[in-house]
C-alpha cells in the first residue's frame, strides 16, 4: 500500500514525484534564507533549529534522487512539522509567523503524500497545538509576541512566497491534468463514435450496412401501422459484377461499387436509406410512399443512372442492375418478410433478362413455396432411386449411322408421375441438389455406356449434360475420372455437354479443370448453341469438339428465313473453326433435308426417336443396325 502510492506508473504519480523534488528544494531554499537571516540578527536558537531542519530535509532530497519517493515525502513532511513545533516551543509560540506553515504542510501532505500520512500530520499538528495552548493556559509556557521588525517581515515573506510558489505549481499541474483529461475524453468519445459508425456502416462505400438498414426499416414499418403509410424496399443487384471483378481485379471492382453507391445515393431523397447488403447487393428503403408509381419511377431512375458508362483502368464499362421491389401492406409488418419479397422480385427481374425491375406479387411466393416443396421431394427421390436416364440417339446425317446417345434424366414420381427435367433441373440447380444428382447421372451414364460397349453395340458416344452449378460447387474432374475408372469405360466414348453461360465465365480455374478433363481422353460439346451471348471468343479459349445447334432454330428452319440464316451462319462458324456440328430437335424430313443441304453433318430429334429407356435404346440400335445391313 505504502509503496504503491508513489510507485505506480500513472501520469498523476509521475507529476507527484516531480513536484516532491520541487517542493523540497523550495522549502530548503526558504529555510536556508531564514536560517541565515536569523543568524544575522543574532537569533541563534532558531537559526540552529533551521540549520538542523535543512540538513534533514536535504536527506529527503537525496531520497528523491534515489527514487525513494515515499520515504522522502514522510521524512520531509515530518521534519517540517517537527521544525515548526520546536520553533513554537522555543520561540514565538502561538503568535509567530511559523504558525502559517501548518496549513501549508497539510496542503502538501494532502496532495502529495499517502492519506495515512495526511491524517497523521493532522493529528500531530492538532495534538501539538492543543498541548501548546494547554501549556499556555497552565502558565507552563508563555508565547512571546514577536517584535515586528525586518526579521519578522523576512520570515513572513519567505513563508508566504514558499506557499504561493507551491500553490502556483499545484494549480499549474491541476490545469494541465484537467486539459489532458478533457482531450482524453474527446478522444474516447470520438473513437466510440467511430466504433458505432463501423458497426452500422459499410467500410467501402460508407453506406449504412444491413444492421442499420434492418433497424431503420423495422422502425419505419412500426410507424406505418400508426400512420397508415407504406414503405418500399428496392433490392438492387448488379448484373455480371463477378465478371467485372474477376477480369479487372478486386481494386477496380471496389471502385465500381463505390461509384455505384454514389449514383444510388443521388437517385433518392436524403431521407431515404441507401444501404449495402454485401457484395454487389444494395437495398434502398423509401419511407412513407403513397403510391407504387413512386417506387417504379425511382427504379427507372436507378437503372438509367447505373447504366451510364464509367471508366475503369482506361476501359469504358457499362454496369447494369436488376431491381426487385416490395411494398409493405397490412400483411407485411416484418422486415424479413418484406426483404424476402424484394429478393424474390429481384430474382424475377434477373430471370426476365436483367437490367430491369420487377414488383413482388403473390404468385412469386406460391412459386417459391412450390419450388421448396419440389426440392425436398427431390431429396427424397434421390434416396429412393426415382430418377432414371433415357437416351436419345444421335445420327450421322449422311450415312444414317447412330453415332451417339444423349443421356437425359427423368423423374418417375409415385404421385406426380413423370416430371420433365425442364421443371426439376432448375430447382435442383437453385438448391444445389444438382451436384448430388449429377454424380448419379455421370456414374449411371458411364455404367450404361460400358454395358453397351461390352455387348458389342458399337462406338456409341454418350453425351452427359453437366450443369454450370456442378463446376462451381462440385468437383467435376474427380467425379468423371472416378466414374471412368470404376466403370472401365473408354474415355473417348464420353462427351460432356457444357453450356455457353459456363464458358462465358472465362475463368482460369475452369480452364484448368477442362484441360485436365480433356487429358483423360473425353470430348466436349456446347449445348443449346446460339441461345447464349453472341460472344464467340470463348470458342478460342476453350477447346471444344462439337457445337449443338439449339432446337429453337431448327424447329422453324424451313419456314423462317431468319432462323435459316442463323443456322447457316452457325454452320459456317463451325466449319471455319473445324468443329463438329449437331442439330437438335429435328422432327421432320424437310428439316433434315434442308440441314443436309446447308452442310450440317449430325442430328438428333423426334424424327428418329425421343429419349427412350436404356433397354429400348438397345433394341432401337440393334433394329437400326439390322436395317442398315439390309439396305444395299
Ligand atoms: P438439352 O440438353 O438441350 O436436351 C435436349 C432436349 O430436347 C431434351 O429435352 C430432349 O428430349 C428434347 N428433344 C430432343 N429432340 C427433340 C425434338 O425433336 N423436338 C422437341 N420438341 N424436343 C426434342 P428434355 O429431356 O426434356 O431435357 C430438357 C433439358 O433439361 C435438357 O436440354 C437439359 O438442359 C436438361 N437436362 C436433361 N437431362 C439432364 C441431365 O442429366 N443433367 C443436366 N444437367 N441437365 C439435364
Ligand atoms: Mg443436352
Ligand atoms: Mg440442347
Amino acid at each position: 500500500m505504502l509503496r504503491s502510492f508513489f510507485n505506480s506508473d500513472s501520469s498523476i504519480q509521475r507529476i507527484r514525484q516531480h513536484r516532491l523534488a520541487h517542493f523540497i528544494s523550495i522549502a530548503m531554499l526558504a529555510i536556508l534564507i531564514s536560517a541565515t537571516q536569523n543568524a544575522f540578527f543574532g537569533n541563534w536558537r532558531d537559526a540552529s533549529l533551521l540549520g538542523i531542519a535543512f540538513v534533514v530535509i536535504s536527506l529527503s532530497l537525496l531520497l528523491v534522487r534515489r527514487s525513494h519517493y515515499e520515504s522522502a515525502s514522510i521524512l520531509f513532511s515530518l521534519c517540517l512539522t517537527g521544525m515548526i513545533a520546536s520553533i513554537h516551543w522555543t520561540s514565538s509560540g502561538l503568535y509567530g509567523p511559523a504558525m502559517l506553515v501548518y496549513p501549508a504542510i497539510l496542503v502538501f501532505t494532502g496532495l502529495l503524500c499517502a492519506p495515512w500520512l495526511f491524517v497523521l500530520q493532522f493529528v500531530l499538528i492538532m495534538s501539538h497545538l492543543s498541548a501548546l495552548i494547554f501549556a499556555e493556559t497552565q502558565g507552563w509556557h508563555v508565547s512571546k509576541v514577536m517584535p515586528v521588525d525586518l526579521s519578522f517581515w523576512i520570515d513572513l515573506s519567505l513563508i508566504m512566497s514558499t506557499v504561493a510558489i507551491s500553490v502556483g505549481l499545484i494549480m499549474k499541474d491541476f490545469r494541465r491534468t484537467l486539459a489532458a483529461l478533457h482531450s482524453e475524453n474527446e478522444r474516447v468519445s470520438k473513437s466510440q463514435k467511430e466504433v458505432e459508425f463501423l458497426a452500422t456502416h459499410d467500410t467501402l462505400t460508407g453506406l449504412p450496412n444491413r444492421v442499420l438498414a434492418r433497424d431503420r426499416c423495422t422502425h419505419a414499418l412500426a410507424l406505418n401501422q400508426r400512420q397508415q403509410s407504406h414503405t418500399a424496399l428496392l433490392f438492387i443487384d448488379l448484373d455480371n459484377f463477378k465478371t467485372i471483378n474477376d477480369s479487372l481485379g478486386h481494386a477496380e471492382g471496389d471502385q465500381l461499387l463505390v461509384i455505384m453507391a454514389e449514383r444510388l445515393r443521388s437517385c433518392v431523397r436524403a431521407s431515404d436509406t441507401v444501404s449495402r447488403q454485401g457484395g454487389d447487393e444494395f437495398l434502398i428503403m423509401l419511407d412513407q410512399i403513397s403510391d407504387d408509381r413512386i417506387a417504379a419511377e425511382i427504379a427507372e431512375k436507378i437503372i438509367q443512372s447505373l447504366s451510364q458508362p464509367l471508366t475503369l483502368r482506361h476501359l469504358s464499362i457499362t454496369a447494369t442492375c436488376s431491381i426487385g421491389i416490395a411494398i409493405s401492406d397490412q400483411h407485411v409488418t416484418d422486415y424479413d418478410q418484406l426483404m424476402q419479397r424484394a429478393d424474390m422480385a429481384m430474382y424475377k427481374a434477373k430471370a426476365a433478362g436483367r437490367n430491369g425491375y420487377r414488383f413482388y406479387d403473390e404468385g412469386m411466393n406460391t412459386k417459391a413455396t412450390e419450388q421448396l416443396q419440389l426440392a425436398s421431394k427431390m431429396r427424397v427421390a434421390l434416396g429412393r432411386s426415382e430418377f432414371t436416364l433415357h437416351y436419345q440417339p444421335q445420327f450421322d446425317l449422311k450415312s444414317g449411322r447412330i453415332i451417339g446417345a444423349e443421356a437425359l434424366v427423368r423423374w418417375r414420381h409415385p404421385e406426380l408421375g413423370l416430371v420433365p427435367p425442364g421443371k426439376f433441373i432448375p430447382v435442383a440447380e437453385n438448391s444445389g441438389l444438382i451436384v448430388e444428382m449429377g454424380e448419379w447421372i455421370v456414374f449411371e451414364a458411364c455404367r450404361q455406356a460400358k454395358e453397351w460397349y461390352d455387348e458389342g453395340l458399337g462406338s456409341i458416344v454418350v453425351g452427359i449434360n453437366i450443369s454450370p452449378i456442378q463446376f462451381r460447387r462440385g468437383d467435376v474432374e474427380k467425379l468423371v475420372s472416378t466414374a471412368l475408372k470404376l466403370t472401365q469405360l473408354p474415355p473417348e466414348l464420353v462427351e460432356l455437354e457444357l453450356t455457353e453461360s459456363l464458358l462465358l465465365e472465362d475463368s482460369d480455374h475452369l480452364k484448368i479443370i477442362l484441360q485436365n478433363l480433356r487429358s483423360l481422353g473425353l470430348s466436349f460439346s456446347i449445348d443449346d448453341f446460339g441461345t447464349g451471348y453472341s460472344n464467340l471468343s470463348y470458342l478460342k479459349h476453350f477447346e471444344v469438339e462439337r457445337l449443338k445447334i439449339d432446337q429453337s432454330f431448327i424447329r422453324r428452319l424451313t419456314e423462317d428465313a431468319h432462323d435459316e440464316a442463323i443456322v447457316s451462319a452457325i454452320i459456317q462458324v463451325a466449319n471455319s473453326l473445324e468443329l463438329q456440328l449437331i442439330a437438335e430437335g429435328i422432327e421432320d424430313q424437310s428439316t433434315l433435308n434442308r440441314l443436309i443441304e446447308l452442310g450440317c453433318a449430325q442430328g438428333q430429334g423426334y424424327y428418329w426417336s425421343p429419349a427412350i429407356p436404356a433397354a429400348e435404346f438397345k433394341q432401337f440400335v440393334l433394329r437400326h443396325q439390322a436395317q442398315a445391313h439390309h439396305v444395299p
